[in-house]
């Protein structure tokens, strides 16, 4: 839960995007806006669940503020813990590596994000060597601290990833990640490759974690009711841009984005009247190259009226905390969770 304020990482006005290319002579003919100019901070000890359809760019905006890609344009405020925000598109590469150790990423797939090759030892103690922090008996003593408080056991650091189960190597990633003592961590999708019998466990051990160590968390997942459970807010991506974001509760319970109600109305409820009132999200999720004018959504939402189709809305807040890109946000009454 977040009791600091301040903001841990502050984006504004960020753009990734990739060229399309076409012919023998790979002519760029255009691009793939796939973060779309956009502008959000996370507080101090803070979960952002960050939801949207596949190919929104969920994955690029998580990848783009750890300059794992590097973005086109647009400025990322880091507070490395002096209080200050520093810029960290104003330092050169070889600058921002001794940073790196502060921000670190969780993948989803933990049977192809660990060396098969390696030894726990190896894979949990690489960010320390890599950054400098620590060797030999030192490195090993962090290593077996991260790995007892990832829940897994210290005798079996010099195993192989091939002798634990999915949960226990997700267990392992999220010790590698944490071993540098990060402030900023973006797990993208960290439980989706598992069986649901294990999802819960990882997802309580990431709650304890966070809360223990006070992480700052981006929570990039599809799954509605894995968002809600973890984060503190909820950030809502369409098409490279971000059309909603408010404090969970109130997004969940009172959508003020027509493609929030369409994603809330998605989530199972166990009582088969709600399911006839479900909505159906009509169309294809239109291409990032080229979408439509005005607001994306205008060609699958139903409230849609002329001036969708001629301007784009910005992302405005609509009341305390709660921002939304729609033109009628303020106007629509929109079903949230039952
Ligand atoms: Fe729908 Fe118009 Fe709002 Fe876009 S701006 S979400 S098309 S009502």
């Amino acid at each position: 839960m977040v009791e600091n304020q301040k903001p841990q990482i502050k984006v504004e006005n960020l753009l990734k995007k990739f060229p399309v290319e076409k012919g023998f002579f790979k002519r760029v003919v255009g691009h793939i806006k796939a973060v779309n100019r956009l502008n959000f901070k996370i507080d101090m000890g803070e979960v952002l669940g960050l939801v949207g359809e596949s190919g929104c760019g969920k994955t690029t905006l998580g990848q783009t503020i750890l300059r794992a890609m590097e973005p086109d344009d647009g400025k990322i405020y880091f507070n490395f813990g002096n209080g200050e925000l520093q810029n960290i598109m104003e330092m050169s590469k070889r600058e921002f590596r001794s940073y790196r150790r502060y921000m670190q990423m969780i993948f989803q797939d933990p049977f192809s994000s660990l060396d098969p090759r390696k030894t726990i030892l190896d894979i949990v103690g690489e960010p320390l060597k890599v950054n400098n922090i620590a060797r030999g008996k030192e490195l090993e003593n962090r290593v077996r601290e991260v790995v007892a408080s990832a829940g897994l056991n210290v005798e079996h650091i010099r195993r192989f990833p091939h002798a634990f189960s999915g949960g226990q190597r997700q267990r392992i990633a999220i010790a590698r990640a944490l071993a540098p003592n990060p402030r900023f961590v973006v797990a993208d999708e960290p439980v989706s490759a598992l069986d649901v019998s294990v999802r819960a466990e990882i997802l309580n051990l990431f709650k304890d974690l966070q809360e223990e160590l006070e992480l700052t968390i981006l929570f990039i997942a599809h799954d509605l009711s894995v968002v809600r459970y973890i984060s503190d807010r909820v950030a809502v991506m369409y098409v490279g841009k971000m059309v909603e974001i408010a404090e969970t509760r109130e997004l969940y319970f009172n959508p003020q984005h027509p493609y929030t109600e369409v994603l809330m109305s998605a989530i199972p409820v166990p009582d088969p009247r709600v399911d006839k009132e479900r909505k159906i999200l009509e169309g294809e999720v239109p291409s990032a190259s080229n979408p439509p004018a005005g607001c994306y959504f205008h060609p699958r939402c139903e409230y849609s009226q002329d001036i969708c189709q001629k301007q784009t809305p910005e992302l405005e807040e609509i009341r305390e905390d709660h921002y939304a890109a729609c033109h009628f946000a303020d106007k629509l009454t929109l079903r949230g969770v039952k």
